[in-house]
């Protein structure tokens, strides 16, 4: 059985509710769930919560800011940090994050971002929780500050994983586990898929970053957590297993950076 571990799942993409597009993906082999809750307020934040409190058997919790709203942080009388704080401390919460540097569209001041990025990471070593990093088009700075700020004390994951092999080499002496989503299906991305074909297997997760990056055969379609049996089975394939060998080491590394066990 496959973990996606890291989708989206509030309201906002799925207004009927999570329970739906979590049965379609237990009917298609997939029995765990790391749920982000990010968002420009802390509301995403709770609904990642209060979905693992209440589904805790197979859900569990992330929660951060995403480097998009790192703005929000800093804006002054913002108690976001502070609810986030808060909210990181329960149980059902397995992860601080996504929370990293977004320099593509730089919807938030870089100093900004790099200085949210850093209050986050020095959170989780205060909770002792693994941290899920976004970085896109800022793998320096990323690397930097992981390591300036000791977040090799806690690890965790880099998600969407869209770099390069001396990236990756430099993540997994961090502590980093990578995390492959619907990219590592598509044509262009022949870097990526090196990095998944070499990456060590104890260190490999795969998501689906719901309800983004469908992979292929189902690219442009809203994705959701089901789909990630197509990207498992895309990496199983470049690294010459089956899917049964690839479903079996991310479930175990999932369940190992996440200090939680999911249904077999
Ligand atoms: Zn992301
Ligand atoms: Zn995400």
């Amino acid at each position: 059985m496959l973990i996606d571990s890291h989708c989206h799942l509030d309201g906002t993409y799925f207004p009927a509710g999570a329970d739906e597009p979590i049965a379609r993906a237990q009917a298609a082999g997939v029995s765990g769930f790391v749920v982000i809750g990010v968002g420009e307020t802390t509301a995403q934040a709770q609904m990642a919560v209060a979905l693992a409190r209440r589904r805790p058997e197979c859900v569990a919790a992330a929660v951060g800011v995403h480097p998009h709203d790192a703005s929000v942080v800093t804006a002054e009388g913002s108690t976001v940090f502070a609810e986030i704080e808060t909210l990181s401390r329960e149980d059902a919460v397995v992860a601080v994050g996504e929370i990293g540097l977004d320099y593509h569209y730089d919807p938030s001041p870089r100093e900004v971002q790099r200085e949210v990025f850093a209050r986050f990471i020095a959170l989780a070593r205060a909770t002792g929780k693994p941290i899920v990093v976004h970085t896109r088009e800022a793998a320096a700075d990323t690397l930097e500050l992981l390591a300036s700020e000791g977040a090799r004390d806690v690890g965790g994951i880099i998600h969407c994983f869209s770099e390069d092999r001396p990236f990756a080499e430099k993540a997994l002496d961090l502590g980093f586990d990578l995390s492959f989503s619907g990219i590592v299906t598509f044509k262009s991305a022949r870097a990526i898929q090196d990095v998944a074909a070499w990456a060590p297997l104890d260190r490999v997760l795969v998501e689906t970053d719901s309800p983004y990056l469908a992979p292929i055969p189902l690219r442009g379609k809203p994705c959701e957590p089901a789909y990630v049996v197509h990207t498992a089975r895309h990496v199983a394939a470049l690294r010459g297993i089956d899917l049964g060998t690839l479903a079996e080491a991310t479930h175990a590394n999932s369940e190992r950076r996440f200090r939680r066990a999911f249904p077999t």
